[in-house]
């Protein structure tokens, strides 16, 4: 089932998601909505607090769908480690029609869960990296915007707040 996506002001994503306590059918239900609902979206990345739910979890296939391999979901995820950096647009589909630059390490190991509560560790380079990086960033309750400074960050923030009022956000 194809959830809709919330959008930066809405409480959920801006608070620490939950751990995951019980690898059960509801998990298993949240994980193929939200994987419907980045393809149906054409992103890259979900997390949880993007569809509603305060629980650390996220999906992401750098493809784009093109190679199913590349799809993964982690349950309970950390980064164990960091390095290098790179500074790459970003977008976020809780923030349609902005992207801005943000700096990132280049490579990261992410350890967590699988669905049925499996340790797995994913490495990620370049844009899955990235990837892994923003949606960690959304179960900590930050988006991009939040890593940009000062005016970068205002003027996004701005123009959100305008379109809020104005009832198109
Ligand atoms: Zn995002």
């Amino acid at each position: 089932m194809i959830r809709p996506i919330l959008r930066h002001g809405a409480d959920v994503l801006h608070l620490p998601a939950e751990p995951v306590a019980q690898f059960n059918q509801s998990l298993g239900d949240l994980i193929d909505d939200m994987i419907q609902t980045m393809y149906a979206a054409s992103g890259v990345g979900l997390a949880a607090p993007q569809v509603g739910v305060g629980l650390r979890v996220f999906v992401a296939d750098p493809s784009g769908g093109r190679s199913l391999d590349d799809l993964i979901a982690v349950v309970n995820p950390n980064i164990v480690r960091a390095e290098g950096t790179q500074r790459e647009e970003e977008g976020c589909l809780s923030l349609p029609g902005f992207t801005d630059h943000v700096a990132r390490p280049a490579n990261v190991v992410v350890s967590g869960y699988d669905r049925l509560g499996t340790e797995i560790k994913v490495q990620g380079e370049n844009l899955l990296a990235r990837v892994l990086q923003h949606e960690l960033d959304h179960l900590d309750g930050s988006l991009f915007v939040d890593r940009l400074q000062g005016l970068r960050r205002d003027r996004i923030v701005r123009r959100v707040r305008k379109l809020q009022r104005a009832g198109r956000w």
